[in-house]
C-alpha cells in the first residue's frame, strides 16, 4: 500500500493552498518529513510552521500512509484549525472534550478507516487507553502516518505553559517506532529546546532554526507616565478601528482597563484565568470573529490564537521575560501587514518582577535563573540602540540596525548619569543613616530636588547634606536613574512600602566606577516627533487595503462583507474563509475568469470551486 507515487509537495500547496512558494525553511522541512525523517521546528509565532506538518500529512496520506496525528493543548481552537483545513479540501477533525458521544464516535470511525488526512487532539486525549488502542491498531495496520506535537516548549518547565500532560508523550517514540514524529515551537532559547529534545525522545531529529525576525513589526518602549492616556493615544491616533490586544500584570488591572476603554469609546473585551470558561470561549470567538475589537488579557489569553490581522500587541506591564514577550507580541501581524509591538515600562515594574522573584517558592537556582532573564529584559527596556538587534541577538541571531523600532526611527537623546546616580545613592545612605529607617521613591526624590514638604520639614531632612542636591533636573530624570539603578540591582524595595536601600552593589557606583548613560525622557510622543519629521509611515492601517484606489475600495468592502456571509454561515472566523490581503489582490486585479481568479495567493483548487463563481459575481457587481 506504500507504493503509491506521492505528488510533488509543491504541487499540493499550490493546489491546496494556493501559494506559490514555500517560505524560509518549510520547503526543507516537508522534504525531510515526507521521506521519514523527525524534526524539530522552531520559527517564529507567524512564521508558517501549520503547514510543515500540513503538507507532509497530506502527501504521505495520498501516498496510502493514512492518518497524522496533531498534539495541540489548545481545545478551543480545535474547531476552526479543523474549519481551515475543510475549507481547503482537506479532512480532517478533531477529538476532544467539547464532542458529545455520537460525534466522537463518528470521528473515531473516521480514524480508524484510515479516511482522515489529519487527527488534532490534546495530549490528555491521545494518552487514555481507548485513544492508544485506536493509534496501536492504525500502526499495526500501517496507516500512522506522522505524529506532530505543537507548541513542544509545553514540555519545558522553563516556560510559563508547562503542561503536565505533555510530559508523557515521550512514550509515543517508542510506541510507534517508526513513525516520524514532529515537535514545533516559537520558543528559542537554548534551555527549552534541550528540554524539548530529551523529554521527547528527539535525540535524532533534525533541527530546523528559522530566523527570528518580524521585519513587519515597530517595536516601541516608552516611559511609564500616564499608562491609560499613553495607550488611549496609542489606540485613538494609530490603531483606530483595528484588532489588537492589550496585555496587563492581573486579573484586576484587565478588568479595569477593559472598562476604561469602553468608557473611552473602544470596543473592548476582559479575558482572565479567573472568568467562566463561556465568557473566556465567548470573548475569544469575538475577538477571533469580529473586525476590531480590542482584547484586554492576562497571558492567559493568546496561545495559539493564528488571526492574520491584530495590527497592535500593546503591554502595560512588564512581561516576564523577553522569550514571553517575544511571543506576545509575536501575535501582531502574522499577515505580514505592518503591525506594532509597544510597551510602557516603569519603576513599579521593576520593583513587582523582582519581588515576584524573590517572593517565588522556587529553589535558589531558578531564581537565578529567573533573574538573569529579567536583567537581559531590562536591558531592552533602558537600551538606547537597536532593539531589535538585540532581541535577535538574545536568540542567537546577528542583525543591522533595523529602521523599524524606535530608537532607529528617533534615536533617543541620552545624558550621562554618573554623577547623579551618586548623588542618589548618597542621599537613600543619608537619609537611611540620619533616621535609622528607609523611605520610599517619592520623598526621596522631594529630598534631593530640595522640596519642603511636610514629611521633609517631619523628618528634619532639610537638614542633610544631600538635600537639594539634585535641583538640576526634573522629577522625570531623576525616575529614569532610580529605575536604572534598581534595573541593575543596585538599589532595593523592602517591605509593604517599598522603601528604598542600598546593595553592595551601590559601592562600585557611589566611587565613580560605573558610568551611566540613560535615555532623556520623553515628553512628547515620541510618533508626533516621527510624523511631523514626515519620514515615517504608521505601524498600523492594514498596507493592502491602503494601497487600493476609490473603486478598488469599493470592490473590497463588497468583497469582505460577502466573506462575512460566507464565514458566519459555515461559523468560521472570517479569515479562515480568505485573508484581507486575498480579498485585496481580487479587489485591485479584478479577475474576470475562473483561470484568473485561480492566480492569487490563497486561492487553492477547492476555494475556487465551492466561491469562485460567486466572487466573480461579487467583482463583477
Ligand atoms: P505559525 O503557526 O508559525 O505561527 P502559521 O502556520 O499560522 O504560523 O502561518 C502564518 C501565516 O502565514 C498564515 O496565515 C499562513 O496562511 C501564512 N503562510 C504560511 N506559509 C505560507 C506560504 N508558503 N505562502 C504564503 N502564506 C503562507
Ligand atoms: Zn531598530
Amino acid at each position: 500500500m506504500n507504493d503509491i507515487r506521492p505528488p510533488p509537495p509543491l504541487a499540493v500547496l499550490q493546489e491546496v493552498f494556493g501559494y506559490d512558494a514555500f517560505r524560509g525553511l518549510q520547503g526543507e522541512i516537508v522534504e525531510h518529513v515526507i521521506g521519514g525523517g523527525d524534526a524539530l521546528v522552531l520559527m517564529p509565532t507567524g512564521g508558517g510552521k501549520s503547514l510543515t506538518y500540513q503538507v507532509p500529512a497530506i502527501v504521505r496520506h495520498r501516498a496510502g500512509r493514512g492518518v497524522t496525528l496533531v498534539v495541540s493543548p489548545l481545545i478551543a481552537l480545535m474547531q476552526d484549525q479543523v474549519g481551515a483545513l475543510e475549507e481547503v479540501g482537506v479532512h480532517a477533525a478533531f477529538l476532544n472534550s467539547t464532542l458529545d458521544g455520537d460525534e466522537a464516535r463518528g470521528i473515531e470511525r473516521e480514524l480508524l478507516s484510515g479516511r482522515l488526512v489529519l487527527l488534532y487532539a490534546a495530549p490528555e486525549r491521545i494518552l487514555t487507553p481507548r485513544f492508544l488502542a485506536m493509534l496501536d491498531s492504525l500502526h499495526e495496520r500501517g496507516l500512522l502516518s506522522l505524529v506532530a506535537i505543537d507548541e513542544a516548549h509545553c514540555v519545558s518547565q522553563w516556560g510559563h505553559d508547562f503542561r503536565e500532560e505533555y510530559l508523557a508523550l515521550g512514550q509515543l517514540a517508542e510506541r510507534y517506532a517508526g513513525v516520524p514524529r514532529m515537535a514545533l515551537t516559537a520558543t528559542a532559547d537554548e534551555i527549552t529546546r534541550a528540554d524539548i529534545v530529551q523529554r521527547l525522545v528527539l535525540e535524532r531529529a533534525r533541527t530546523f532554526v528559522a530566523s527570528f525576525d518580524r521585519p513587519n513589526i515597530r517595536y516601541t518602549i516608552v516611559e511609564k507616565d500616564e499608562p491609560k492616556r499613553q495607550l488611549l493615544r496609542l489606540l485613538r491616533d494609530e490603531h483606530e478601528g483595528e484588532a489588537g490586544i492589550v496585555y496587563c500584570g492581573t486579573r484586576k488591572k484587565v478588568e479595569e482597563t477593559a472598562a476604561w476603554l469602553e468608557g473611552e469609546g473602544i470596543a473592548a473585551l476582559p479575558y482572565h484565568a479567573g472568568l467562566d470558561t463561556a465568557v473566556r470561549e465567548k470573548h475569544q470567538n469575538r475577538f477571533l470573529r469580529e473586525e476590531g475589537l480590542v482584547m484586554v488579557a492576562t497571558i492567559a489569553f493568546g496561545m495559539g490564537i493564528d488571526k492574520p490581522d491584530v495590527r497592535f500587541v500593546a503591554h502595560l506591564d512588564l512581561p516576564k521575560n523577553i522569550e514571553a514577550y517575544y511571543q506576545e507580541t509575536g501575535r501582531a501581524g502574522r499577515d505580514g501587514e505592518p503591525a506594532e509591538a509597544w510597551m510602557a515600562y516603569g519603576l513599579q515594574d521593576v520593583v513587582n518582577q523582582r519581588r515576584m522573584i524573590d517572593d517565588g517558592t522556587a529553589g535558589e537556582e531558578f531564581k537565578r535563573v529567573q533573574r538573569g532573564k529579567l536583567e537581559a529584559l531590562l536591558a531592552l527596556c533602558e537600551a538606547h540602540d537597536c532593539r531589535r538587534v538585540r532581541l535577535l541577538g538574545y536568540f542567537g541571531e546577528a542583525s543591522q540596525p533595523c529602521g523599524n523600532c524606535d530608537n532607529c526611527l528617533v534615536p533617543p537623546d541620552t545624558w550621562e548619569a554618573t554623577e547623579a546616580a551618586r548623588k542618589l545613592l548618597s542621599c537613600i545612605y543619608r537619609m537611611q543613616q540620619a533616621s535609622g529607617i528607609g523611605y520610599g521613591a517619592g520623598h526621596l526624590l522631594d529630598v534631593l530636588r530640595g522640596k519642603h514638604t511636610d514629611k521633609v520639614a517631619q523628618h528634619h531632612h532639610d537638614r542633610l547634606s544631600t538635600f537639594g542636591i539634585g535641583a538640576e533636573h526634573d522629577e522625570a530624570r531623576w525616575r529614569g536613574v532610580l529605575r536604572q539603578l534598581v534595573a541593575l540591582g543596585h538599589v532595593v524595595t523592602e517591605g509593604e512600602y517599598n522603601t528604598l536601600a542600598l546593595t553592595d552593589g551601590a559601592r562600585a557606583v557611589l566611587k565613580g566606577g560605573v558610568p551611566i548613560v540613560l535615555r532623556v525622557p520623553r515628553e512628547a510622543p515620541a510618533r508626533a516627533r516621527v510624523r511631523r519629521d514626515g519620514k515615517v509611515s504608521k505601524a498600523g492601517r492594514a498596507g493592502v487595503a491602503a494601497t487600493l484606489d476609490a473603486d478598488a475600495q469599493a470592490r473590497f468592502a463588497a468583497l469582505k462583507a460577502w466573506r462575512a456571509e460566507i464565514a458566519r454561515a459555515h461559523n468560521l472566523p472570517a479569515y479562515v474563509v480568505f485573508h484581507d490581503a486575498t480579498l485585496a489582490a481580487m479587489a485591485q486585479q479584478q479577475p474576470a475568469t475562473l483561470d484568473a481568479l485561480a492566480t492569487i495567493s490563497g486561492v487553492g483548487a477547492k476555494k475556487l470551486e465551492a466561491y469562485g463563481r460567486e466572487i466573480l459575481r461579487v467583482l463583477a457587481d
